[in-house]
């Protein structure tokens, strides 16, 4: 092109332009612009569920306007003694309490749903589940005495939360009625996979709903949270169908009685399971609490309408039924110390008793933390002559969260602008985080978050703040919900590892001198009966220390307290290389 051309392009372009502008200068003193709306500034922040696998809680914050997704707990991890479970820290929420206008649960497992009870005495908003999700949150806040507000939802339905419409999505994974949200908003469109895999051929039939997931991300994702649990796995989660080839393998080779153990909440495998023991004039009968629970519930939804209530036998009536007339669904596939599968191992359950003729099925794979306890119940079931089938040998159980190429799957059709690995430990995070980066993602628009930590979404810029807000943790302990902290547990441990010596000593409250021998007792230390010569030189030890102190004119309790632990702490470590925890009483007759 030569350069005249050129600046002939640019002055018809000039004029173009003027016209442009001509045109919308006339236009504008008829009617006068509208003002520019400013970008809508939110926030995520988790609560819960990053960088671990457990107590799920997220917030979105638009304004005047909270949601918060999902409220699970997690199990206490390994040196958390006594506590039962611990749920996400809700300060935040409570501080911004007239915000909050709903809970949207993505499904029924207990990180999901596990922590709404104590999250509604404290925040009474209104829950959003679908029907199975509603069913065992309904068992969870009659037990704790609570009516909040609760909306039964279903793939396909759009609702608003305050500012939020929010839309149900199909999705699949190892719990009935399980869903995704796109959750819209002024300034923001967010996917929130929820717990999921990609099944072609799910027991339900009802396959994840690609093509809506495709069409959002036709319309524009801003902000993607998706499950990593399997981030770290190749390829694709085996289908639920390759389940149901192993269980009919098991039925049509064996005469022995079945005993399968899996999760309660698995119910259209349970329901496969009750199938085909029908079609193998088997009876069913159900152990465990949780199971009893599960079923019922799902009765009540519909789910087993095909099944009739003759085939059930109570449990206690087992006896008179020939094994290979029988199949006994249990709970106990992770091990659980009460659970009815433990309790046939060893041996104490009131209507089971194993024996050489029983096949065990654990329809389940260990979830992390569980292994031990769970090979401790296998090899019990080895030394009855049990025949024993675990998901390592044959399939008789898939995995409920997508693997690598799922989620790659997920992220070709949604194409988010900003990225948050979700519900994973910090290796399935940053594995995700990789793979949204081969994709094509720019890594600066990759977020991986710790709980507590906010991501701030202004239109096209986003940027993390890291701590936020408190994303440790609160322990429950029986009724005491957070007065569990850092020290009790400190002390907890010293207990455990090596035990207590309490030290009694009377003193003359006007004198000041020893009213009687010091007397010296433990717990989880030492055989006293086999060590009194340590206890008598502990006690001599006291005597000094006392000796010493008033010397000194040293009387306040505090004082006397610290000078006893302290020296009979440095001979006990001296003695016995231990460091039990000392404790002094001191009375003042
Ligand atoms: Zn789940
Ligand atoms: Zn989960």
């Amino acid at each position: 092109m030569t350069t005249n051309n050129l600046n002939k392009k640019n002055e018809s372009k000039k004029n173009q332009n003027n016209r442009k502008t001509k045109k919308n200068t006339d236009k504008r003193s008829f009617f006068p612009r509208k003002p520019k709306v400013p970008i809508q500034p939110y926030k995520i922040i988790p609560l819960g569920g990053l960088k671990e696998i457990g107590k799920n809680c997220t917030i979105i914050e638009s304004g005047n306007d909270i949601l918060v997704i999902d409220c699970g707990f997690a199990f206490p991890e390994y040196e958390m003694f006594g506590i039962d479970i611990v749920i996400p820290d809700f300060t935040y929420l409570k501080e911004n309490i007239k915000k909050i206008r709903g809970v949207i649960i993505t499904h029924g497992h207990e990180d999901h749903i596990g922590g709404i009870p104590y999250f509604i005495k404290e925040i009474n908003v209104p829950i959003y589940a679908s029907p199975l999700a509603m069913g065992l949150i309904d068992h969870k806040l009659d037990e704790h005495n609570l009516n909040p507000e609760r909306h039964v939802i279903r793939p396909k339905d759009i609702f608003k939360v305050g500012k939020f419409e929010v839309e149900a999505i199909q999705i699949n994974h190892s719990i009935a009625d399980a869903l995704a949200f796109s959750i819209k908003f002024p300034g923001g469109h967010v996917v929130h996979t929820g717990d999921f895999k990609v099944d072609y051929s799910p027991l339900d039939g009802k396959v994840i709903d690609l093509n809506r997931l495709s069409r959002l991300g036709d319309e524009g994702v801003d902000l993607l949270l998706c499950d990593s649990t399997n981030a770290t796995k190749e390829g694709y989660t085996p289908s639920e169908a390759v389940v149901r080839q192993s269980i009919d393998d098991i039925f049509n080779k064996t005469d022995k009685r079945i005993i399968i153990a899996t999760f309660s909440s698995n119910v259209h495998r349970i329901k496969y399971f009750i199938e085909s023991s029908m079609k193998h004039q088997r009876r069913i009968a159900i152990s465990g609490r949780s199971m009893e629970n599960v079923l019922s519930l799902a009765k009540n939804l519909g789910y087993l309408d095909n099944i009739p209530d003759s085939i059930f036998v109570n449990i206690a009536d087992i006896r008179s039924i020939e094994d290979k007339n029988l199949t006994i669904i249990t709970t106990g596939s992770q091990g659980e110390p009460m659970s009815a599968l433990t309790r046939m191992a060893n041996n104490n359950h009131r209507s089971v008793r194993l024996k050489k003729n029983d096949m065990v099925v654990f329809s389940s794979s260990p979830i992390p933390g569980n292994e031990k306890v769970i090979s401790q119940v296998i090899n019990k079931l080895y030394e009855k002559n049990v025949e024993v089938v675990l998901a390592s040998m044959i399939d008789v159980h898939v995995s409920g969260h997508a693997s690598s190429e799922e989620l790659k799957l997920i992220h070709t059709l949604i194409r988010p602008r900003f990225f948050i690995p979700a519900h994973g430990e910090y290796r399935h995070l940053i594995e995700h985080a990789e793979i949204a980066h081969s994709l094509g993602q720019p890594k600066d628009n990759i977020f991986i978050l710790s709980n507590g930590d906010a991501l701030n979404v202004t239109g096209k810029t986003a940027t993390k703040v890291p701590g936020f807000t408190s994303g440790e943790g609160v322990m429950v302990d029986g009724y005491g919900i957070g007065d569990v902290g850092n020290i009790v547990l400190k002390d907890r441990k010293t207990l455990s590892q090596s035990g207590l010596i309490t030290i009694a000593v009377a003193i003359d409250a006007s004198t000041g001198s020893l009213m009687s021998r010091p007397e010296l007792k433990t717990r989880g230390f030492v055989y006293v009966q086999e060590h009194q010569d340590l206890i008598n030189e502990a006690i001599n030890i006291v005597y000094n220390t006392l000796g010493y102190c008033m010397e000194n004119k040293i009387k306040d309790e505090a004082s006397l307290s610290k000078a006893i632990r302290d020296d009979v702490k440095s001979f006990i470590y001296k003695q016995t290389k231990r460091n039990p925890m000392i404790l002094p009483l001191i009375l003042y007759i």
